[in-house]
């Protein structure tokens, strides 16, 4: 018999086994004798003095737990299986190949960047020596921009999909399953390279192919179909479907549909600032004065505030990590944040940014209102500190109180940082709702507001600043009946779960509509 128990305990109970045995016994009789267990959900409640790991026990009475992943199965492709051509390696387009041999069709990848060993060099040229590849780099390369991500999967709205799949297909190519259990589950930068490498050579295996340092370039149009797409400016193929799932930074992709007359449109998203605190103050505010340990995972953060008909919030929170350079060329500056699978950094990093939306600015109706004003603050933000991979930073306080900055504590940005008044970086509607809103989180989380946590500019890369329409269930663009917008790039998706949800749904559609033989 297989049941389920809700518990409650302290973090040291909810790793004693013979706690654990001693609380189900109390809950269940057993006359088979054998009873096993396991963690089916857990999550951490901090908000009263004595932390509580609340969640659900899988208890088996006289039989084995069952298996946490369901089996997957991958059909080989031969030579006459129906191909889909896919434009990025993505979480999106790694799911999307992976759909696609399941489905029964032959996945093609076409990816701008390296493979994620060489693209680990140019990262590091990219920290130590600010030089930006602007074909492999944070954004791009083999995995996409979830390869080294923070790798924090928390997306569990249901809506998007099937969540639980994507978490075990992540199980099946290496990740701990640890995933399936955790409410807010994540990998770690150190592990996420090993995964994505299991997948492509799983995609290989079956008979998928994906190719490196290949760029779609252009493409070709007769009526509603798009017949043919060159690479690397050279070579054209024919397609009979193509996945676009490029990510929302390549910004030559829009120009390229804007110019061939395939429709985008501006859309909503946010930008503003990084900050970074140390990891024990967040520790000491979140935990009432309890410090991270073998027990308690480092605190994180995730706050709110409506300022002004708008919102401002935190982004893809850090605990235990890193402020990571993420332009994709060389005149602009761009941070995120990632951090190692123990979370073991001395800083919590955190995106603060405000909503900003296409009727914010005079030509709403241009589809590149948005993208270009994100542009010319990553420009600003590049100019303003030095020209380099440097960028520009203040104190907490300083920015609230509007002095510059003449000293800093240790920040953990690599490439360098460069005192700058946030004021002259962003426009007024960006910048006093920024104020407000520290202001408005020092009250909800006190000590937020101090003088060691530093802001850094820009955060400006949150979602896609345009969309490419698509007909809903169908998935294919407006415009285009064989051209399926996949993911972040396309505005359906913020983050790696719902990119890769969103690759597997393109694959679907796409195969719900070829005729079956
Ligand atoms: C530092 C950092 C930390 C992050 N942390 C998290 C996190 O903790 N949790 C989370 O859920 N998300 C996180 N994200 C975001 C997450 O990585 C993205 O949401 C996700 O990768 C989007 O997937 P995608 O497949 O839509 O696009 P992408 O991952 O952006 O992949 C697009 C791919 O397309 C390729 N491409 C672009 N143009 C072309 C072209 N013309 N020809 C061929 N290939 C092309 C690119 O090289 C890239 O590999 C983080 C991102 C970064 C940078």
């Amino acid at each position: 018999m297989i049941t389920e128990i809700p518990i409650q305990c302290s973090p040291e109970e909810a790793v004693d086994r013979v706690f654990l045995l001693d609380f189900i016994s109390k809950q269940v009789v057993s006359n088979d004798g054998m009873v096993d267990f396991r963690w089916k959900r857990r999550s951490i409640d901090a908000r009263a003095k004595h932390i509580k790991i609340q969640g659900i026990l899988q208890v088996a009475i006289g039989e084995n737990i069952p298996s946490t992943i369901r089996e997957f199965i991958f059909i080989p492709a031969v030579k006459n299986t129906k191909i889909v051509h896919i434009i990025g390696a993505g979480p999106a387009g790694l799911f999307a190949a992976l759909r696609c041999l399941e489905l029964g069709l032959k996945p093609i990848i076409f990816e701008r960047g390296k493979d994620v060993r060489e693209r680990r060099r140019d990262l590091a040229k990219l920290n130590k020596e600010g030089i930006v590849n602007p074909e492999s780099n944070y954004c791009f390369g083999e995995g996409g921009a979830g390869t080294y991500s923070d790798g924090k999967l928390y997306t569990r709205s249901k809506k998007r999909g099937d969540v639980d799949k994507v978490l075990e297909l992540l199980v099946h190519f290496g990740a701990s399953n640890e995933i399936l259990v955790d409410a807010h589950p994540h990998v770690g930068t150190n592990k996420l390279p090993q995964i994505i490498t299991a997948i492509r050579e799983k995609i290989q295996e079956k008979g998928g192919e994906i190719h490196f340092e290949t760029k779609l370039t252009d493409l070709r149009k007769n009526g509603r179909l798009i017949t043919d797409i060159q690479l690397n400016n050279t070579e054209w193929i024919s397609v009979d479907n193509l996945i676009l799932a490029t990510g929302h930074s390549a910004r030559d992709i829009f120009e390229l549909l804007h110019r061939n007359g395939v429709k985008i449109e501006a859309k909503p998203f946010a930008l503003g600032v990084r900050i970074e605190h140390t990891q024990v103050l967040i520790d000491k505010i979140q935990y009432h004065g309890r410090l991270h340990d073998e027990y308690v995972p480092p605190a994180n953060y995730s706050l709110v505030a409506q300022i002004d008909g708008k919102g401002v919030y935190s982004f893809c929170m850090c605990p235990g990590g890193i402020i990571a350079p993420c332009s994709t060329s060389q005149e602009e500056v761009v941070t995120n944040g990632w951090s190692p699978s123990k979370r073991n950094n001395p800083y919590a990093n955190s995106g603060i940014v405000v909503s900003v939306e296409p009727k914010d600015f005079p030509n709403s109706e241009d589809p590149f209102v948005c993208l270009n004003f994100q542009k010319e603050i990553e420009k600003k933000c590049w100019d303003l500190a030095g020209k380099s991979q440097k960028i520009p930073a203040q104190r907490l306080t300083d920015f609230i109180n509007k002095i510059k900055s003449t000293s800093f504590p240790r920040s953990s940005y690599q490439p360098g940082i460069e005192s700058v008044e946030m004021d002259h970086v962003f426009p007024k509607f960006i910048s006093t709702r920024l104020r407000s809103a520290f202001i408005d989180f020092g009250k909800k989380m006190p000590g937020f507001l101090t003088d060691d946590a530093v802001i850094h500019a820009p955060e400006s890369r949150t979602s896609s600043p345009i969309c490419i329409p698509r007909v809903p269930e169908k998935l294919h663009h407006v415009q285009c009946i064989n051209l399926f917008p996949s993911a972040e790039g396309a505005g359906y998706a913020g983050g790696i779960v719902s990119a890769a949800i969103d690759g597997m749904k393109c694959v679907e559609a796409i195969h719900s509509a070829v005729p079956k033989d």
